[in-house]
């Protein structure tokens, strides 16, 4: 069976592993080409935008694509919209992976905001020493702020991005450990973290280090992501697959024997 991941996630490189050792399945992994050195895969990748909905179609349909598997960011919304269009038009079936925010713990205090320019807005006339863990291309949002010193962390430098003029860059990428992460926020005397609500494990451990040091969390909402079926990790989606396979074998259950 031929399956796209769209990919960029951990959800997918999981999937990715699940299926490249998995006979039934053919499977292509696509990714947005956001970082420089994507981590290798072991089934082939294709690298950058297909060109909206009528470029997604055209690409499932010389793929003889049968079956996509939306396995990308929370916030990565346009690539899911055009999924679910495209695969409606051509009549292929369509799962997201759908990874659940996280919820606020007792002893934290998160100022939700909508989008990267609120959360520049939210931290105040007051200079403040903000840790910003963003995407590489939302920190322009914070040029609009410049009385505060920040420290950013991203993936790739932001070469191509206007900065606020009191940043330190760090490069990084998760899973981060909470001892790590407490000892970062300490060091640094921040008094704001900027987060998105990514959901997961890989990030979470800068949230417990802001709970454990009663720092405030400007938390950026999630977009409104479109999605086909709903299934909660990669093993699920494998499910899904297995029960969308041509000329699968009936199993002796369902037969009722
Ligand atoms: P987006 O806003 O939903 O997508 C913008 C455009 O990028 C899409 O219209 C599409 O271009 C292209 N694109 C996105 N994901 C793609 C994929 N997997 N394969 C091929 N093209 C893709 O997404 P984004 O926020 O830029 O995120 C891009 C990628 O980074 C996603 O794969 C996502 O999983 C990953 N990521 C995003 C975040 C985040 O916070 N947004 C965080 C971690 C990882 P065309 O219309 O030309 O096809």
């Amino acid at each position: 069976m031929r399956v796209l991941i769209l990919g960029g996630t951990t959800e997918a490189s999981e999937l990715t592993r699940l299926l490249a050792v998995d006979p039934r399945f053919q499977a292509t992994v696509s990714l947005a080409g956001r970082t420089a050195n994507p981590s290798a895969q072991p089934v082939p990748t294709r690298i950058g935008g297909f060109g909206g909905v009528d470029g997604l179609m055209a690409w499932l349909k010389h793929d003889a694509t049968q079956a996509v598997i939306d396995a990308t960011h929370p916030y990565a919304d346009q690539i899911s919209s055009n999924a679910v269009a495209a695969c409606a038009r051509l009549a292929v079936p369509l799962a997201s992976i759908v990874r659940p925010a996280w919820e606020p713990q007792p002893g934290d205090t998160w100022f939700p905001v909508a989008s990267a320019e609120a959360a520049a807005e939210a931290l105040g006339p007051e200079p403040r020493r903000v840790f910003l863990s963003l995407g590489r291309l939302e920190l322009g949002a914070f040029a609009k702020a410049p009385h505060h010193r920040y420290v950013a962390r991203t993936i790739d430098p932001p070469d191509d991005v206007a900065l606020p003029p009191h940043i330190q860059l760090l490069a990084g990428r998760g899973p981060f450990d909470p001892e790590a992460e407490t000892m970062l926020l300490e060091r640094e005397k921040i008094d704001v973290l900027v987060s998105k609500n990514s959901g997961g494990a890989a990030t979470y451990a800068k949230i417990e280090a802001a709970r454990r040091l009663g720092i405030l969390v400007v938390m950026i909402a999630r977009p409104q992501k479109l999605r086909g079926h709903a299934v909660e990790n990669a093993e699920a989606a494998v499910t899904w697959l297995e029960q969308r396979r041509p000329h699968r074998t009936t199993c002796c259950s369902a037969r009722g024997v």
